[in-house]
Order: structure tokens, then C-alpha cells, then sequence
């Protein structure tokens, strides 16, 4: 999502004449956004800043803009720590970017974290997106009410927010007609997508359904999913519609019951399950990924292995897992923690696991052919890269020409997190 809104950020200050630069050392003005989900993202930013601040160490100032999960849950505390930081903008004040940026003084501070969903939506509703990639993002929904007791999104992003559909339709034709193959559609609870239309209720599987129409449109993702909101109406879409990708990412953060109540998840491992199970019998080879937090407080060595056997039996195609890291202001913050060796070492058995899972999904594609959408240059020189429609990487020898194109590959060999593979 922060890539996403990057871009609309770049698209809203180019209407008073900013452009982006390539140039580090001769900027006007940075903005860096900001991610607020772990302590080591909020440490980033406060890195950078330093960088920047070395540049132009004998040069005129650029004016510094902190946006994004950070600005909105430190602001004050950022123009302290950082008197190199001019504005403090949150991610539902975007809109007021260019009244900032054109009436910007020397030497003020200025803090704009107020929630403003609607003004910001109405805001980017008239402003085309640019983005001409391959595969891009498209925001449906924002915000989260759901209040896991780990995280700050509630509080960052603010309440749950779903744009009109319309609107997201509309946006969705720049963005095809600037050249893009495939559109994920964004949320933070993205398939809480709900939105009123004469009395009738609008859903995630109404809107995929609806881009399905578009013919130079080939392919539809989205992310990031609750279990809770996989309804019946967005798991049948899985049957219906030939244009959703068979990839779904859809974290759990736990295998154990005690510890999804702690967090306050509101759902046990026995629904998640089920739900895979109705989504495997709708779409038997959908591949699957999810998220893990590892060391909630409470965990014991039982909950942790609660946690394996899920992983076990449910069997992903690949999936993030992060070390806890306690938020400020959220319910979990105070709790007592995990001992770090522990958890360091629960940690690494989660991660192999997970790399021993992707690599044994991988392997069967060895000699096979998936079909993959070719959407830049590899690392390589002579390389072209994409994606197969299981969300795999795939990098291979061909012309840049056929970028935006989906070709037959057969795969070759399998990297740890890629695979390599030959046009046929
Ligand atoms: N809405 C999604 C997740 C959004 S946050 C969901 O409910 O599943 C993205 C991921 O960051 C989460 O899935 C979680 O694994 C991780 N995360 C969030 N807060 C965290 C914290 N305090 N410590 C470690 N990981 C966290
Ligand atoms: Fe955060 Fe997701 Fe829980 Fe919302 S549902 S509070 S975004 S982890």
C-alpha cells in the first residue's frame, strides 16, 4: 500500500509542478513514507533522514516531509527527535500535500495527522493515476476495526474505509489504459471491501467480477485478506471467475487457539482450516501464503508447536513470519515478553520450515510449464522476469520486447525464493 500511495502522493504534487527526481543530491523537497507495523520500520526512517541530512550537509536544506503510519503515530514526537523534519503528514491527509508544499515557510513545523478518509479519497478521485506498470495497485479499501491486539494499523490507518465503487472502476481504466495486465487490489483488510449502492450491498466479488469485464485486462489479485471476511460469494469467485489469479494470501499469525484469543483474532485454527478447505474444493491447486507472528506473549513451547503443525498441514507455497515486536498504545504492549533466545530460535525453526515449504512447492514445477506474466528486466543481463499465475518469480532469458505479455515458460530450475525457467 505504501508503494501505492507513493505514487498518488508523486501524481498530486506534479499538479503544482513537482517532478520526481532521480537525483538524491539536488532536491527541493523529500518525502519518504513511512511503515509503522514493526519498530525496525519506524528505525529506518530515522536512518534516512541522517543520510539526507549528510548530502546536504553544506547545501541549501530540502524541505523534509515524513508521510505515512510513522508521521501519524510519532508526529510531534518526530519534529522533536528530528528538528530536520519540517511537516508531519498522516496517510489520510494527503490531500493537503500541495497546500503544504506551495505555502511551506522557513522554519515552521507543521503536523497534519488528522483522520480525513473521505476529503482524501475525494481528492484522488480527480486525479488520474499514472502508474503505467505492468502489474499495479489499486486501493479499495482502507483502515481496520478490528483492533488485533498486536497491531497499530487501527490506529494509523484509521477506521475501516471502503472507497465507491465507481470510483474504483474508474481507476481502474487509467491504470489499464496506461498499459497494466494485472490489477491488486489493496486493503488492509481488503475483502472487508463493503460499499452501498441503491440499498444494495457491494463486495470484493462483485468488483473482481466487474474488472473481469475489462478484455485487455488479464489479471486480478488482491491483498491482504482476513479469514473472516472470506465470504461464500468472494471463495466462489474462485470457480467463476478465470481472470482472479489461484493465489491467496491470507494470514493466521498463530496455530494456536490460546494465542489467536490473546491477540484477539476472533476466530479459532479449526475455522481457518475450514476455510481452506472450501477454497481447495473450489479451486484444488490454489496456492497459499499467510503471515506468523512469532512470541506473542503468553506463547508457550505447546502454542509454538501449535503453530508448526498448522504450517504443516496446511502447506504454503511461501509466507512472512516476523519476531513480535511490541507497539506502543496497543493492548499487547505492556505484556511481559518472550525471553529473545527463545524466540530467536522459534523464529529460524519457522523460517525453515516455511523456505523447506517453498522450495518443495517449487520443486514440482520442475519441467512443467506456468504461465507467466512478463513485467520488467531480470538481474541478469539477457533476463526478462515476471510472475506465474501462483504469484512464483520467475526469471528468464528473452527480449525485453515482450514485457506485458504472458508467455508458456517451462521451469528449469528452482532458486530459493525464484525459479528459472525458458520461454517455449
Ligand atoms: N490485516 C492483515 C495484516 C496487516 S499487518 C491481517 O489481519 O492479517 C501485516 C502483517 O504485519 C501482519 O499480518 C502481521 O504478521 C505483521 N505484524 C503486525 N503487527 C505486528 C507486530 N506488532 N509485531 C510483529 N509483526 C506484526
Ligand atoms: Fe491489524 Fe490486520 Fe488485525 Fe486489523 S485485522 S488490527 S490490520 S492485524
Amino acid at each position: 500500500m505504501n508503494v501505492y500511495d507513493s505514487n498518488r502522493i508523486f501524481d498530486i504534487a506534479k499538479d503544482i509542478g513537482y517532478e520526481k527526481s532521480n537525483n538524491q543530491d539536488n532536491a527541493d523537497c523529500f518525502i519518504i513514507n513511512t511503515c509503522h507495523i514493526r519498530d525496525k520500520a519506524k528505525e529506518k526512517v530515522f536512518h534516512e533522514i541522517g543520510r539526507i541530512k549528510e548530502i546536504y550537509s553544506n547545501k541549501k536544506k530540502p524541505l523534509m516531509v515524513i508521510a505515512g503510519c510513522v508521521a501519524q503515530a510519532e508526529n510531534q514526537e518526530i519534529l522533536k527527535r528530528e528538528p530536520y523534519v519540517d511537516v508531519v503528514i498522516g496517510p489520510q491527509s494527503y490531500h493537503k500535500l500541495n497546500k503544504i508544499l506551495n505555502n511551506f515557510q522557513k522554519n515552521q513545523k507543521e503536523d497534519f495527522t488528522e483522520f480525513d478518509t473521505v476529503a482524501k479519497f475525494d481528492l484522488l478521485k480527480k486525479i488520474k493515476n499514472s502508474d503505467s506498470t505492468v502489474s499495479s495497485f489499486l486501493t479499495i479499501q482502507e483502515g481496520c476495526d478490528k483492533f488485533c491486539h498486536f497491531c497499530v494499523v487501527p490506529y494509523t490507518r484509521g477506521p475501516e474505509y471502503s472507497r465507491p465503487f465507481k470510483t474504483i472502476i474508474k481507476e481502474a481504466e487509467d491504470l489499464i489504459k496506461n498499459g497494466a495486465k494485472e490489477i491488486t487490489l489493496l486493503g488492509q483488510n481488503v475483502n472487508a471491501y463493503s460499499y452501498k449502492e441503491n440499498n444494495t450491498e457491494l463486495r470484493i466479488s462483485n468488483l473482481l467480477n466487474e474488472l473481469g469485464k475489462f478484455t485487455e485486462l488479464s489479471r486480478i489479485r488482491y491483498t491482504t485478506s482476513h479469514p473472516l471476511d472470506m465470504t461464500d460469494d468472494l471463495i466462489e469467485c474462485y470457480s467463476s471467475n478465470k481472470k482472479l489469479m489461484p493465489f491467496i494470501h491470507l494470514p493466521i499469525q498463530s496455530g494456536s487457539n490460546k494465542v489467536l484469543k490473546l491477540m484477539n483474532r476472533k476466530h479459532t485454527r479449526d475455522y481457518y482450516f475450514e476455510i481452506i478447505e472450501k477454497v481447495r474444493k473450489v479451486k484444488p491447486d490454489i496456492a497459499l501464503s499467510s503471515d506468523f507472528i512469532i512470541g506473542f506473549p503468553g506463547e508457550t513451547d505447546k502454542d509454538f508447536e501449535d503453530t508448526i503443525d498448522l504450517i504443516e498441514r496446511v502447506k504454503y507455497m511461501n509466507s512472512y513470519s516476523f519476531k513480535y515486536s511490541p507497539r506502543p498504545g496497543t493492548p499487547a504492549a505492556d505484556r511481559e515478553e518472550i525471553d529473545e533466545v527463545i524466540l530467536d530460535e522459534r523464529l529460524k525453526i519457522t523460517q525453515d520450515l516455511l523456505n523447506q515449504q517453498q522450495i518443495e512447492y517449487n520443486n514440482q514445477f520442475v519441467k512443467k510449464t506456468v504461465q507467466v506474466l512478463i513485467d520488467g528486466a531480470g538481474k541478469h543481463t539477457g533476463q526478462i522476469k515476471g510472475k506465474s499465475q501462483f504469484n512464483q518469480s520467475v526469471a528468464l532469458q528473452g527480449d525485453k520486447e515482450i514485457i506485458g505479455q504472458i508467455i508458456p515458460v517451462q521451469i528449469k530450475e528452482v532458486l530459493t525464493h525464484s525459479l528459472l525457467g525458458e520461454k517455449i
